[in-house]
């Protein structure tokens, strides 16, 4: 299939041509781009979103590190629909960021997802937290209301079923401030998908979901069994960290991992964070040509051996810990900070564990690290390389 994607020096092109001169166009620059990639969405294999019967292109924009508006004009213009984002990307400015670009864009042109964290166990506030939460977010993205909210980054099948929560959670669709309800989890339990199925009340679901992950044939057992009752699925992570080296000097091949993901048609739409606009074409070149090769598949397949930067969330480490440490988000904030290069991410990642003297950890032990990884990690290397991190002023962090 021809790839009709804009690349960059198009984009450039016709920026000028309408007479922005530079990477930021005004509207009537934006109206010149869109004339002429108008047709794109139909380029891209389109999916349904479980019960929710949003029809998706196969790719979606993970917004999270973008902080580029003409990154997300360029996936818009391309003929991405859904833009997904969260309260806490950017304290804020990633949801600031899209609302200012879509606020004069057809409502219908588009879908938002966003996402909410609470503290487990809930505070007496909760509610009152949780709604405030959401009505900023309402408030940055200058929308009356958001496709998808998800609440953010659950670990737990309690997090997923109290009742509290979904209650909290029927209150914001009956209010009309949500359309679909779902959570999205890194924790690569197939029990928080069957979890989320039998509350009844999550529309979607989104989830790690790549090449890489050990327990494969049981997390898509669970899809599968989601999708049947009505359930959708959004793949993210599916990069497995960007790299595929321990180093995070080499890149991956972004496009065969999406297209692996792409293989399993009950997961609706990816999420990839492409930040600039070389990793916007390769993805819409991948889009375009979903079908994984056999080359591609070859390449997959050397790599699920390899030790890279991906966790398998196994657990196994936080039993073996001398300090007890939560090894596997540590490992997480790694990734983040020598994959995908995300330091803000990786020491926001750090912070939120609210781990005591959180500089001087492994301490104890003294180079007898107690941990052996089933990934390979040499793990209090790596967090003798990340947690130095927590020292550097926001402001230097990309
Ligand atoms: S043992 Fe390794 S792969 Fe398993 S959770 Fe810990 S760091 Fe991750
Ligand atoms: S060195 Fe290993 S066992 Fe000791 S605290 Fe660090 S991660 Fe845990």
């Amino acid at each position: 299939m021809k790839n009709k994607s804009v690349n960059r020096r198009d984009f450039f092109r016709l920026s000028a041509a309408a007479g922005a001169g530079a990477m930021i166009a005004p509207a009537s620059a934006a109206s010149a781009l869109r004339t002429t990639t108008e047709s794109k969405a139909n380029d891209f294999p389109i999916r349904t979103l479980g019960r929710t019967g949003m029809k998706l292109p196969i790719l979606s924009m993970g917004v999270m590190r973008a902080d580029n508006p003409n990154v997300v004009r360029a996936a818009y213009n391309s003929g991405i629909t859904h833009f997904d984002t969260a309260h806490g990307y950017q304290n804020g400015r990633n949801e600031e960021m899209l609302g200012n670009f879509f606020k004069d864009k057809p409502r219908n042109s588009f879908s938002i997802a966003t996402k909410g964290k609470f503290q487990y166990p809930l505070k007496d506030s909760f509610e009152q937290d949780y709604t405030a939460l959401l009505d900023l977010s309402l408030k940055r993205l200058q929308m009356d209301y958001v496709e998808l909210f998800f609440t953010h980054a659950l670990e737990k099948p309690e997090e997923v079923t109290g009742e509290r929560i979904i209650n909290c959670l029927k209150k914001f669709k009956a209010d009309g401030k949500v359309k679909y309800l779902g959570f999205s989890t890194h924790a690569l339990k197939p029990e928080l998908i069957h979890a989320g199925i039998d509350a009844g009340v999550y529309d979607v679901i989104l989830l790690s979901y790549n090449f890489k992950l050990k327990n494969l044939k049981e997390t898509e057992e669970a899809i599968a069994r989601g999708v049947k009752a009505g359930v959708g699925f959004i793949a993210m992570k599916t990069m497995t960290g960007a790299v595929e080296d321990t180093e995070g000097k080499k890149k991956i091949n972004a496009q065969a991992c999406l297209k692996w993901a792409w293989e399993n048609e009950n997961i609706a739409t990816i999420i990839p964070g492409f930040t600039n606009f070389d990793e916007l074409d390769e993805c819409l070149a991948a889009a375009n040509n979903p079908a994984l090769s056999a080359s591609e598949k070859d390449y997959l397949a050397m790599l699920c051996d390899k030790e890279m930067l991906f966790c398998q969330r196994c657990g196994k480490c936080s039993e073996e810990c001398a300090e007890h440490l939560p090894v596997s988000e540590l490992m997480r904030a790694y990734m983040y900070a020598y994959g995908y290069k995300y330091a803000s991410l990786s020491k926001e990642t750090l912070l939120e564990l609210n781990l005591p003297d959180a500089k001087n950890l492994c301490r104890s032990c003294a180079g007898n690290c107690k941990v052996k990884c089933s990934s390979g990690f040499d793990v209090a290397a790596k967090i003798a390389a990340i947690t130095p991190i927590l020292e550097v002023p926001d402001m230097l962090l990309t």
